[in-house]
């Protein structure tokens, strides 16, 4: 999203736009973001300042840490962007909005809380099936 300061009305403006993941090298190895993410921005000029308020929405692929599949969450966040702006700069707010995207990712996903996680004897998935290597796991009775 490119912004022409001069181009902003004093009362501010909305701008929508759509990024493609792929083009913005989002991608951590257990978190993948799928497309499209969608940025609804408002701008407005205060004096020498251009102010970005985003509004960021996409979804998330995760990988597990405990039981290791795959999971997908919305990922949702809200970034204010300030520059310092002379009237014929035009600003690139893409890579900010990138930072703000990886910065949105949990820090270590679990599918669900209470993930049992694998077995690490057999490598069972606990949340799928008990194994007889964990007694410890607390079996709920009716299943
Ligand atoms: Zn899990
Ligand atoms: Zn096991």
């Amino acid at each position: 999203m490119k912004i022409h300061p001069n181009r902003i009305p004093s009362e501010g403006v909305r701008e929508d736009a759509v990024y493609d993941p792929k083009a913005l090298d989002l991608d951590r190895p257990d978190v993948q973001v799928l497309p499209p993410i969608n940025v609804s921005a408002m701008i407005a000029l205060a004096d020498r300042e251009l102010v970005v308020d985003a509004a960021i929405q996409g979804r998330l692929k995760l990988i597990c840490s405990k039981c290791l599949s795959e999971f997908e969450r919305e990922l949702r966040t809200n970034a204010i962007l300030t520059y310092p702006v002379s009237a014929t700069d035009v600003v690139d707010v893409t890579e900010d909005i990138r930072q703000e995207i990886m910065l949105a990712y949990p820090m270590i996903p679990v599918c669900q809380d209470g993930c049992r996680g694998l077995c690490g004897t057999c490598g069972q998935n606990l949340n799928l099936k008990a194994c007889p290597h964990t007694p410890s796991v607390p079996e709920h009775s009716g299943r």
